[in-house]
């Protein structure tokens, strides 16, 4: 028999839309305007150190990004950088912000099929203001009966989210793009997770694949939900 699933949860960046490209694009050109300080390699491992450093501070989004990089780029020229290559690193920090987004392919018409059928959450980190633009600009948000916006995604999070809006975790599904955060922790609560994977890797959100665990999916694409989530009641 098929199992019961009464609610999706939907994680956001690079699940609906890409998000991690453009930091890679400036995470490039921050290493362009740095490149007579330190080789890439230097300065894309002095700026994950930073990253790291101050996820607790401030947390996962382009403004905490944007001070990394401006730490790290004092760092690695020992006080020298310019006000001009400060200039540049917010600038291209404000570019991010304005960055319209692009949704993978399918993603509205799977978004709208599933909303016909169970309950839609929406579970996103990031910067608020940020996360609040790109879900109105996405044209998704009437699709979801709630949207989260959270800090971390652990299973103390989720648990609390699942609790404020009276729903099963046992019974609710999470898909995403980070094992880390949208899969090991609805695993971990006793519900049901799928893995979105795409070619960019945060190290941040690295984690091993719980492959072989029956509550566990893997799809290529969004679009491809639909048709799993078909098989369950
Ligand atoms: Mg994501």
């Amino acid at each position: 028999m098929a199992e019961k699933l009464t609610t999706i949860a939907l994680d956001a960046d690079d699940t609906l839309w890409h998000t991690e490209r453009m930091f890679q694009m400036t995470q490039t050109r921050f290493a362009a305007l740095l490149a007579p300080f330190a080789d890439i390699e230097t300065l894309e491992a002095r700026l994950l150190e930073a990253e790291l450093r101050n996820l607790g501070h401030y947390g996962f989004g382009v403004k905490g990004f944007v001070l990394s990089m401006i730490e790290t780029a004092i760092g690695v020229t020992e006080g020298r950088v310019t006000g001009d290559v400060i200039a540049e690193l917010l600038e291209a920090g404000q570019q991010m912000l304005a960055d319209p987004i692009e949704l993978f392919d399918g993603v509205a018409d799977a978004v709208a099929e599933l909303a016909e059928h169970r309950p839609l959450i929406l579970i996103t980190k990031g910067d608020l203001l940020d996360q609040e633009r790109k879900i109105a600009q996405s044209g998704l948000g009437d699709h979801f009966e709630a949207v989260e916006i959270v800090s971390h995604k652990t299973p103390d999070t989720y648990a609390a989210v699942f609790s404020r809006l009276g729903i099963d975790p046992t019974l609710t599904m999470m898909v995403g793009d980070s094992l880390k955060s949208d899969v090991h922790p609805l695993l971990e609560l006793g519900g049901w997770a799928t893995h979105i994977p795409h070619d960019y890797n945060w190290s941040l959100e690295h984690a091993e694949p719980p492959l072989g665990h029956p509550r566990f999916h893997q799809i290529t694409q969004l679009a491809d939900l639909p048709q799993l989530i078909a098989t369950f009641r």
